[in-house]
């Protein structure tokens, strides 16, 4: 992670995003380096206050990942020290694994009152669920479980085990009703909800309006692989974000230019073990048809959307629906729903939708590249 933020000072022509940061101490040989990144996050805070364009960044380590957040602007330290406040107070509503967030708490009753964020998130995630025909499932936690995804004692479950825990996942038998204006959401027995593959994206949209709020017209936030961007870079010229290479953690498979816009990417490579039995990689993808991590051809999605809520559920989606899936819903959705794509296979083949590809920045000079029209 050290050497990641590095790059990032180092790179001049890509606004190149510690992507590898997603790797957050769940694998069993990172946890020692989480601390020492901890204690790095206090020396990259830094001020410019160079011209009328202040410039602040902090990090925070919250949602299981490192986050970094820069703005520029007058009121630039107090705009990211309010979007760090944010992310905390999200961080207490929906982590999954704080015992007393409101999602916990959910969980551990079966059901309850939902606050305005986690309405929002759960409706936000559930009409996803339903387009892409169960691809996105919430209620995938107790198979996250099983894995020891959410602990980081990983094992591959036996096959009567994880039919028990599939057969309590289905996002469409969950019950939302409306009294006194308060939303109330209810789980079928034994069911549990994890908003892991969608609520960095609502947290990076919801430090954006936060920042705005100061007036800042120019911002660049990481939360562990997801990457949002303010306006434009303050000499007007469009953010360039690096896309990471699933194969090589340290490298790029490309970057793209963009203006106000969430890019999020998710892939296999994040948060896996290997089965030291078998060498097999298991990854924290779950498709939910297997209850195994998907394994349908994408090694990386990345969704770059003005909606960064609906970039991070569609990015766990796509990769879940696999290559084939995933581009019969690109050509679908795109226009309508106002995203695009950037998706690796298997072969290292690009899959690229034509609202983005003209802003693709091919940096490995990629010659396998097939434009997905979707207008
Ligand atoms: P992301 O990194 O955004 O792709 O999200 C991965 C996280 O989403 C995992 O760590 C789980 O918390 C959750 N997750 C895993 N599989 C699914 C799925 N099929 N549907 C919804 N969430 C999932
Ligand atoms: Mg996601």
């Amino acid at each position: 992670m050290r050497k990641r933020i590095l790059m990032a000072l180092l790179c001049g022509a890509l606004v190149c995003l510690p992507l590898a940061g997603c790797n957050t101490g769940n694998n069993s040989n990172t946890s020692d380096s989480a601390q020492s990144e901890a204690s790095a996050s206090t020396e990259t805070k830094t001020t410019n206050n160079k011209n009328s364009n202040q410039e602040y960044t902090d990090e925070v380590f919250a949602m299981d990942t490192y986050m970094t957040l820069t703005a520029y602007g007058e009121n630039a330290q107090e705009a990211v020290e309010a979007g760090i406040a944010e992310i905390q107070r999200l961080d207490d509503l929906l982590s999954t694994g704080k015992e007393t967030s409101e999602v916990a708490q959910i969980n551990q009753n079966g059901g309850g009152v939902l606050s305005e964020d986690t309405e929002y998130l759960v409706k936000r995630a559930l009409d996803i669920y339903q387009s892409t025909n169960g691809a996105f499932d919430i209620s995938i936690y107790p198979v996250m479980q099983l894995w020891g995804f959410t602990t980081g004692n990983f094992a591959v479950p036996g096959e009567s085990d994880l039919a028990a825990k599939l057969a309590l996942v289905d996002a469409g038998k969950i019950t939302l009703s409306e009294e006194n204006g308060q939303t109330s959401i209810n789980l079928p027995e034994g069911m549990e909800i994890d908003l892991g593959g969608i609520a960095k994206g609502y947290t990076s949209g919801r430090v954006m309006e936060v920042m705005k709020s100061y007036g800042i017209e120019s911002a660049v936030i990481n939360l562990g692989g997801n990457a949002h961007v303010l306006g434009n870079k303050t000499d007007g010229s469009q953010w360039k974000v690096g896309i990471q290479d699933p194969n090589d953690t340290d490298g790029y498979l490309g970057g793209v230019n963009v203006t106000d816009k969430a890019i999020i990417t998710s892939g296999g490579y994040e948060r896996y073990f290997i089965d030291k039995d078998t060498g097999v990689k298991y990854h924290h993808i779950i498709d939910p048809k297997t209850g195994y991590s998907a394994n349908n051809g994408l090694i990386s999605v990345t969704i770059v959307s003005a909606d960064s809520t609906l970039a991070d559920g569609l990015s766990t989606s796509l990769f879940v629906l696999g290559t084939k899936d995933a581009i019969s819903y690109c050509k679908e959705h795109c226009a309508a729903d106002g995203f695009d794509a950037i998706m690796e296979d298997e072969d290292g083949k690009l899959y690229i939708t034509d609202g983005v590809y003209d802003d693709f920045i091919n940096m490995n000079n990629t010659k396998n590249i097939e434009k997905i029209v979707t207008k």
